[in-house]
């Protein structure tokens, strides 16, 4: 993950390493404070514990002070110094035994002017005590120099270490020798006992008593290789010695200048370090707080300022909320369930012509006038504070104005969204609809709608006139150039029998003669039949029933009908079909007829062209369907005459030479068949005819 690293972030950085650092630092001088503190602190019982100590060996030693000086005293010793005998000797040894039994001490004897004893406490266990010379222990060197001796020294036998007391002993001031009380320092040990290590050491440097007896005859420096100084806060210096099994010892030091020992106390640092880790921890753990109040504090500040900043979003809501309300181009009403109105925005107060005063508390229906659509509006504010209340959304009613004037509007009522969240349906949102202006506009709509409708049933009525009048024009037409084709075509046969029966008249005494010309007239009114014939099947109606026809029997009889005419216009049949069924359903003659129309206006149109003339007929099947092509050699369609092939009474040819009835009564039994028919200009030239049957199988299926 990318932190982008903005100012903000920045500055946080920065607090949080200054906090950083200022922890570590409270944390050092913490620990350096607690360390300090625990080591005075030890100092000063180390202290305590050395004057203790000291007051205890002085007092030991003050306890055996006055012993030597008692024994100097003693006749008995005296006697045995001046005058030496055993008696003497056994009974002062006697009185030394009793005496150092009594007093505590380890041993007492009495040396004589060359320092050799005379008298011995324990001459009971220890005999050779008399063949040892003490000339030059100190304590007898200080005794023979008139001086009290207070000497440590190491007892040759046993070897261990010893205090010796000491004192002159004189017979009218010369000196006859000296009294001396041995005192063991095992006495000094069990006095001293046990507690806070300690250790005693002669001024050679050598330890004499200590509490641990591996110290005893040991150089201090060799229990201290590496000891180091170290200046406390409040100036006093200590020393610290490595212990033994790890960590560090703080060794306190005294040297009492009369004795020339020097008392060390020992005491583990371990405390000052774990107070000095306590310190760091409890300094670490001041400063979590001291973060985790920061970061509280901090949260706080922005949860209120975040609470702020709501409260204003909030209040500006509100006020924006007001405005809208107030500035909203619809009536909006608040009202209770009872239906009574508890705000009205301005819109409402305008739309309604009433002030606050008279509006408030009053129920909403009395500005509504009593119309079909109060009855829906009185039942939805009927059911105000049910549970099953449903919302009404765009009812339209009228309203009543303060002045009494009325006008129409759309009135929506809902449940309001805070009440509904409260489960209290108590308030709702009556909305208001001034739709006096769409009224208007819907009226004038309606009105122009009617005008235009008014205006299009005119126009329709025009046009069908029109329409009619057009076809009448052209059935006109089509009845006028029927009228002088049939006129023409039945003149000149009339014209002929005239003359033919004006004839007979002359020939009335010729029979033979006569009959040629009856035969002549005959021949006319046949041809006049052959015309009327065809005007009868074009009012032909489709028979009711239909027979299975043959498509290729019925071309090969109509070809057969113009065998003569092929032969005289050297006109070419290409005809060779070869389909597996050929029927259609139909009626055989009138299919023939269709055929002998298009072979009859093939041949028509090659009547001009050079031979050979070619007439191809095609005959195929297609999924139910059989298309049959006939396809001249002349000169093709006129474009402005391919759509007016299939009008009756169209023709281009001479008048007497055609009716124009061929290819309509062609279309229309092509479709009683149920079939289709087109022309096309082929590019090789000609014109094409295209019939399409349905098969008879088919036929009938559709039928069914
Ligand atoms: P009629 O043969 O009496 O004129 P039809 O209805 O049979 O009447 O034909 C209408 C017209 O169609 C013809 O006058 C002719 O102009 C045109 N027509 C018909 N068949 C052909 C054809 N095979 N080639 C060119 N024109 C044709």
């Amino acid at each position: 993950m990318r932190i982008a690293f903005t100012g903000r972030n920045r500055r946080r950085l920065v607090f949080w390493l200054t906090g950083l650092v200022l922890a570590t630092v409270l944390a050092s001088l913490a620990a350096d404070r607690a360390r300090n503190w625990t080591l005075q602190t030890l100092q000063r019982s180390g202290t305590e514990v050395q004057l203790t100590r000291i007051g205890e060996i002085r007092s030991w030693l003050d306890s055996y002070d006055y012993l030597p000086f008692l024994l100097t005293q003693n006749r008995d010793v005296r006697a045995l110094l001046l005058y030496p005998n055993q008696d003497m000797g056994v009974r002062v040894s006697r009185y030394l035994e009793q005496t150092s039994l009594v007093a505590g001490s380890t041993a007492l004897f009495i040396l004589d002017r060359s320092g050799r004893a005379v008298a011995y406490s324990r001459w009971r266990d220890q005999h050779d005590f008399y063949l040892r010379s003490h000339s030059s222990r100190n304590y007898f060197v200080d005794a023979r120099q008139g001086n009290q001796g207070r000497r440590f020294g190491i007892d040759s036998d046993p070897q261990q270490p010893a205090f010796y007391l000491s004192a002159p002993i004189y017979d009218e001031q010369r000196f006859i020798g000296a009294a001396v009380v041995r005192l063991s320092l095992d006495l000094l040990q069990e006095r001293l006992g046990a507690g806070l290590p300690w250790m005693l050491s002669s001024a050679d440097g050598t330890v004499f008593a200590a509490s641990e007896p591996d110290w005893l005859q040991q150089p201090v420096t060799a229990l201290a290789p590496a000891s180091r100084a170290y200046a406390l806060d409040d100036g006093t210096r200590v020393e610290f010695w490595p212990s033994p099994q790890g960590g560090e010892s703080m060794a306190q030091s005294v040297t009492l200048d009369d004795l020339g020992w020097t008392l060390t106390i020992l005491q583990d640092t371990a405390v000052a370090q774990r107070n000095m880790r306590s310190a760091i921890l409890a300094a670490l753990g001041g400063c979590i707080a001291v973060a985790l109040l920061l970061l509280f504090l901090r949260e706080r500040r922005l949860k209120q300022r975040s609470q702020q900043q709501a409260q204003q979003t909030l209040a500006s809501s509100e006020q924006q909320q007001r405005d809208i309300i107030d500035t909203a181009q619809v009536g909006l009403i608040t009202v209770d369930e009872r239906g009574r109105m508890r705000f009205l925005n301005g819109t409402a107060l305008q739309q309604f012509g009433l002030s606050d005063a008279q509006a408030l508390d009053q129920p909403l229906r009395r500005l509504l006038a009593p119309t079909a659509a109060l009855d829906v509006l009185e039942a939805a504010l009927g059911r105000l504070g049910t549970p099953g209340f449903a919302p009404l959304i765009g009812q339209e009613a009228v309203g009543v104005r303060g002045d009494g004037s009325e006008f129409p509007l759309l009135v929506s009522i809902r449940a309001m969204q805070g009440a509904r969240r409260a489960k209290e349906a108590s308030q709702y949102l009556v909305t208001v609809i001034d739709i006096s202006r769409r009224k208007r506009l819907e009226r004038a709509l309606q009105e122009a709608n009617e005008t235009l409708e008014a205006k299009v049933e005119d126009r329709t009525r025009e046009i069908k006139s029109m329409q009619q009048e057009l076809l009448q024009a052209e059935k006109l037409a089509a009845l006028g150039r029927m009228a002088s084709a049939v006129v023409h075509e039945l003149n000149q046969p009339l014209t002929a029998m005239r003359t033919y029966v004006a004839i007979c008249r002359k020939m009335v005494q010729q029979p033979l003669l006569l009959n040629e010309s009856l035969d002549e007239v005959d021949g006319l009114v046949g041809r006049m039949a052959v015309i009327t014939s065809q005007l009868k099947t074009f009012a032909y109606r489709k028979p009711e029933r239909t027979e299975v026809v043959s498509l290729l029997g019925a071309i090969e009889q109509a070809l057969a009908l113009f065998r003569g005419r092929f032969a005289e216009e050297k006109v070419q049949v290409d005809f060779s079909p070869d389909i597996p069924d050929d029927r259609v359903a139909g009626d055989g003659a009138r299919l023939e007829q269709v055929l002998v129309n298009l072979i009859k206006n093939g041949c028509d149109a090659m009547q001009h062209s050079s031979p050979p003339r070619r007439l191809a007929l095609r005959l195929s099947a297609q999924d139910g369907w059989l298309e049959l092509q006939v396809a001249d050699q002349g000169p093709g369609i006129a474009e402005e005459a391919l759509g007016k092939l299939f009008e009756p009474f169209f023709t281009t040819k001479q008048i007497g030479s055609g009716l124009g009835l061929g290819l309509s009564i062609v279309r229309s039994i092509v479709q009683d068949l149920g079939g289709e028919i087109r022309a096309e200009n082929p590019t090789a030239g000609g014109a094409c005819f295209i019939l399409r049957l349905p098969q008879y199988a088919h036929a009938m299926a559709n039928a069914e």
